[in-house]
């Protein structure tokens, strides 16, 4: 029974128990519908606690639901019910009361909550607006510019937090036995119903407010700006016609794309996982060696001691010792200034962290990651090295952007041991990895590496050897596509102001002006003598590199930086362009910023394709994934195959094949295009592995 109702004395318990979360699907629906009917006659009743199981009292609707027709009896039908039910209704929050089950909460005449109970309203990350009342019952109890910050932000709140903006009543180390008192000894039929309360204080400032930062935050997404307008309601539509509003625009919301990527990025994140074919038990890891100590190997470093485990940093002399120190030791400092830990505790945590100069004095340790330079001669030499001094059972991994992890393994005797974990910048914050699984490389090896990602709290993603990867890979293609329409008439402010309006967290250049050019110079140069001669390439980059302009760190790259604060474009760099196109003999045209977004997103649809069709990854969600954890792709739009669904596989083969007549090397539609096209499947039920 999903919903459970235990007379005690003068009072029941209603309690939902629909493991794991206490999703509100239909059968938690049904059971309350049965327990309101059940009470209905009880005369000699003075309350009813509604609660959840000891840890959690309901983490909203079930989103699963969501794709068919809603099935009566609907949430809004039957808070209407609990407000109006012959005994008062009481909530005691035993744990997260999260989207429906707040809304739950709202129709209760007084909500207790535990201590460490969280409340609050995040439809809007999933693309839809609270559909049971929460925009109207909310601000009539914490009032309006509360109820915008958390409805539109999509909130939840700490049980302090909530204390103090009155969406809680008490907290209580036992919720449910201070709540049992409540409904024993007060009066709480006293308490209006929210539902009965008058309109709320009108304050267009806070609307104002929380829809120009909604703008910003939430950019390009539509379910934050009608939570708004929502919510604006309670201050001049009375609660029956604004609830008739809030249904309408719920289930509006609920069939639209943006709430369809939404679902899909939430069900991949939840999907991410070892896969089942992976049966064998990781490698327990305790302690981890981290070879090289800059920016990668300094954050991992230390995300692995946040996560508890032992972990020494090998460098190569005292100088790269020190510096690798000074850059643990920075990322402790901010955790001070970010509150996230005492003075006293990073002092303690950094001590913890043991820095060596060669492998001398290394600790017995179950694992390796391997953070130094990106050139297969030092990876090589480190891996034979560490197949020496390393224990036999010990998992050698590389964090290498774009190395062959085959070739890195073939320096040891263990290839089997031998993986890729390729995390992204900063490693202690970025969530994404890629687990590298190379030739040789065996199921135990594999399942560690999932094993560490889950203790990182990372979303693992497994890939194949490329050149890049899954991420690097169709980075390579995007920005090689933004580079030709670059050359062609557009310049690098436009082709960024086009993608930052498709909702890419950033444009193309205004990320390698932050990451430096010099990189991915170094990669062209690595790549160079393999290129293909008849594949168009564009020396632009190449320039700006020999000319100095390396990105932000320097002051100018795409964009100039003066004073080190924001960007300003550079004039001149239109004059470099348009000389480097009349040594190309290229004529400049006119590129539409609708071109510029058609052009760059199917370069990125057909390689991700390819990457599916050749089992470098194993399902499309992942590449979804991977684009939107690892390179600002919009989370709203799902991820490029995602959103290349949305499009249908007939439509971006038809357009493939005309940029095909332009450029047939890099434009050859992907093998799995076609077979989509003609088969009118979806990206989405492709699986390989
Ligand atoms: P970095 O230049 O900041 O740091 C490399 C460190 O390795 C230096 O401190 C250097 O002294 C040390 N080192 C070099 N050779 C060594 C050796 N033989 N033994 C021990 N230490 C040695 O480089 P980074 O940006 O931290 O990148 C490290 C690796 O991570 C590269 O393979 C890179 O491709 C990869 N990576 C980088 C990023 C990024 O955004 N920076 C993201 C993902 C992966």
């Amino acid at each position: 029974m999903a919903v459970t109702v235990a007379r005690e004395g003068s009072i029941a318990i209603v309690r939902l128990d629909n493991p794991p979360v206490n999703a509100i699907g239909l059968s938690v629906r049904q059971g309350l519908m049965r327990a309101l009917e059940e009470l209905a006659d009880a005369a000699d009743l003075r309350a009813v606690v509604l609660t959840g199981s000891d840890t959690i009292f309901a983490a909203g609707a079930d989103a699963r639901e969501f794709d068919a027709d809603p099935v009566a009896p609907h949430l809004p039908d039957i808070l209407d019910a609990i407000e109006n039910a012959p005994q008062p209704w009481i909530a005691a929050l035993t744990g997260a009361a999260l989207g429906g089950g707040c809304e739950l909460a709202l129709a209760c005449r007084k909500r207790i909550a535990g201590p460490k109970s969280t409340i609050g309203l995040p439809e809007v990350t999933l693309g839809v607006v609270p559909g049971a009342g929460g925009t109207q019952r909310l601000p009539r109890l914490v009032s309006l510019a509360p109820a915008l910050d958390i409805i539109a932000n999509g909130r939840t709140l700490k049980a302090n937090e909530a204390l103090d903006v009155g969406l809680i009543d008490e907290i209580a180390e036992d919720p449910l036995v201070r709540a049992r008192q409540i409904a024993e000894s007060e009066d709480l039929s006293a308490i209006l119903p929210l539902s009965q309360r008058p309109q709320v204080a009108d304050d267009q400032a806070a609307v104002d407010a929380a829809k120009e930062r909604a703008a910003k935050r939430m950019r390009g997404q539509d379910a934050p700006q009608r939570a708004i307008e929502l919510v604006a309601l309670s201050s001049s539509m009375p609660f029956a016609q604004a609830m008739l509003e809030e249904r309408q625009t719920f289930l509006t919301l609920r069939q639209g794309a943006q709430a369809k990527a939404l679902r899909h990025v939430f069900f991949a994140e939840r999907g991410a996982k070892k896969p089942a074919w992976v049966e064998a038990q990781p490698v327990d890891v305790k302690t981890v060696v981290v070879i090289g100590g800059g920016t990668m190997g300094a954050s991992i470093a230390y995300a692995l001691d946040s996560a508890g485990h032992g972990v020494a940093l090998v460098e190569t002399d005292a100088d790269a010792k020190e510096r690798a120190s000074h850059n643990v030791g920075r990322l402790f400092k901010d955790a001070v200034k970010r509150g996230l830990m005492s003075e006293a505790d990073a002092a303690k945590r950094q001590e913890r962290i043991q820095l060596l100069v060669g492998y001398d004095g290394l600790p017995e340790a179950e694992l390796v990651i391997e953070a130094a330079f990106e050139s297969i001669e030092v990876k090589r030499e480190i891996f034979s090295t560490l197949d020496r001094v390393m224990p036999a059972h010990a998992v050698l991994a590389t964090n290498t952007s774009y190395l062959d992890v085959n070739e890195i393994a073939a320096s040891t005797s263990r290839p089997e041991r031998v993986l890729g974990l390729h995390f992204f910048s900063p490693a202690h914050i970025m969530k994404l990895l890629e687990i590298v699984r190379a030739d040789r490389t065996s199921q135990e090896a594999l399942a560690t590496g999932f094993a560490v990602g889950a203790k990182l709290r990372k979303i693992p993603v497994l890939a194949g050897v490329c050149d890049g990867f899954i991420g690097n890979r169709i980075l390579f293609r995007y920005r090689e596509e933004a580079d030709i329409l670059m050359m062609d008439g557009s310049l690098p402010w436009l082709i960024d102001e086009a993608m930052v309006d498709f909702g890419m967290a950033m444009g193309p250049y205004e990320v390698q002006d932050l990451s430096g050019l010099d990189i991915s110079y170094a990669q062209r140069k690595r790549r160079a003598p393999t290129r293909d001669p008849n594949r168009r390439y564009i020396p632009i980059a190449d320039r700006m590199v020999e000319e100095g302009r390396l990105g932000k760190k320097v002051g100018v790259g795409w964009y100039r930086y003066p004073g080190g604060g924001g960007s300003v474009v550079d004039p001149l760099l239109e004059d470099l362009i348009t000389e480097e196109a009349h040594f190309a003999k290229v004529t400049r045209r006119d590129v539409s910023t609708a071109e510029i977004r058609e052009r760059l997103m199917l370069a990125m649809i057909n390689e991700a394709a390819d990457i599916l069709h050749q089992g470098i990854a194993e399902k499309a969600a992942d590449i979804d994934l991977v684009m939107i954890h690892g390179y600002g792709f919009p989370r709203w739009r799902g991820g490029p195959l995602h959103y290349a669904d949305t499009l249908g596989a007939a439509a971006i083969l038809a357009r493939i094949e005309e940029f095909e007549k332009q450029g047939p090397i890099m434009w050859k539609p992907s093998p799995l295009i076609r077979e989509l096209a003609e088969t009118g499947g979806r990206f989405a039920d492709v699986k390989r592995g």
